[in-house]
């Protein structure tokens, strides 16, 4: 039985990720989970939000299902999620966001995949806070190096960008392209402005594209990329964008098929994926029985294609739309009445009447 590692998250990351659980569990693959922790959880039980224990147990499995985690803003722990996919090695992020059927969104013919490059730029945690010794002794390098004076007040983030994981996450775009039938990639940055750290993004970008004739290769502006979005979605289909872009583009495009509810992601490395919903933990909601738990669920249904199950991932997406399709039982994000349980406990339910229609 294949051994797979459970993380539920916190804030609304629990009553999601059960959900999920259960729905696997609805489906003919066997799975023995081993239960991990990681934030408000972890900080409780072990006084860490990222345990040793989780990153091994992860290590060991190399598969991991994951709710979200909370990360305080402008002070307390680094995020967990960051901490997560550097350690690991988890340099892809990928999230598919494509229109269901049934949605009151704006568009209902998209189907984009942002991949998103994980392990470097503005979040390579390289931060100095204002007023720290560190922090002036780089200000004055900069001045020395550069002849650019910079306001002692400030604080100060790098943006590393390097060729090798450029082209790493590029090359794993081209790969996907081909492997699911895309005809073009869009590369995103600003490398108008930073010609350097982007210009190497777009360039790395633009020799591996070389490796691959039969997928057309463009690039865009990520302030045009947003309007262009917001206008004419359909025109894309796989875009590549280094970390920060990523984090942005990712929510604006969930919202374009219908929000964050039915948004599922996957962070891949070479040997490692670890599954998660592009939302955060959604604190507001904990405990509320409120949110859809469908991203969550989708990001359930990535796990099992990446592990080829893919009968098993075609019964609960299935499920999913149908659900959604119906809307008889969705959440308040989908224009329902129905609780993040009521809405769960009926994708389940078709997920299991799917196999007893399949045996019949
Ligand atoms: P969020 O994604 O939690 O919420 C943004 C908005 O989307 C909120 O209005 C929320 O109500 C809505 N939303 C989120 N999930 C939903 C769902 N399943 N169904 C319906 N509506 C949903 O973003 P935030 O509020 O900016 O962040 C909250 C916390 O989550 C922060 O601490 C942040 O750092 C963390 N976060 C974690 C992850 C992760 O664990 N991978 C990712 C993003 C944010």
């Amino acid at each position: 039985m294949r051994k797979i590692t459970f993380i539920s998250g916190d804030g609304i990351g629990p009553e999601i990720s059960e959900l999920a659980k259960r729905c696997i569990e609805a489906t003919d693959v066997r799975i023995e989970w081993e239960e991990a922790f990681a934030g408000e959880e972890a900080l409780k039980r072990f006084n860490t939000p990222l345990p040793e224990a989780t990153l091994q147990s992860i290590k060991r499995n190399k598969i991991a299902i994951k709710g979200p985690v909370t990360t305080p803003v402008g002070k307390g722990f680094r995020s967990v999620n960051v901490q997560m996919r550097q350690e690991l090695g988890l340099y892809a992020c990928l999230r598919p966001c494509k229109s269901f059927s049934g949605v009151n969104s704006r568009y209902e013919d998209i189907d984009l995949t942002i991949i998103r490059e994980n392990s470097e730029d503005l979040y390579a945690g390289i931060e100095f806070k204002e007023g720290s010794r560190e922090g002036k002794e780089i200000i004055e390098h900069i001045q020395q190096l550069k002849g650019v004076s910079v306001s002692l007040d400030s604080a100060i983030s790098i943006k590393p960008i390097s060729r090798y994981a450029s082209k790493r996450i590029f090359r794993f775009a081209f790969e996907y392209a081909k492997k699911n039938g895309r005809d073009k990639i869009t590369a995103v940055h600003k490398a108008n402005i930073m010609k350097y750290s982007d210009g190497l993004f777009l360039e790395s970008g633009r020799e591996i594209s070389k490796q691959y004739p039969d997928i057309e290769f463009e690039d865009k502006i990520v302030d045009n990329m947003c309007m262009q979005l917001v206008l004419r979605p359909q025109k894309y289909g796989v875009l590549v964008l280094p970390n920060l872009y990523g984090d942005i583009i990712s929510d604006l495009c969930a919202g374009l098929i219908g929000g964050l509810g039915i948004s599922p992601g996957a962070n891949i490395g070479d040997n490692i994926a670890l599954f998660e919903p592009t939302h955060g933990s959604a604190p507001k909601y904990k405990d509320k029985n409120k949110v859809n738990p469908a991203a969550m669920i989708l990001s359930a249904v990535l796990m099992l294609r990446y592990l080829k199950e893919d009968t098993a991932a075609d019964r609960i997406e299935k499920a999913v739309k149908n659900v959604i399709k119906e809307g008889k039982v969705v959440t308040y994000d989908l224009g329902g009445t129905a609780g993040t349980s009521e809405m769960g406990e009926e994708i389940i339910r078709k997920v299991a009447s799917s196999k007893n229609k399949m045996t019949n």
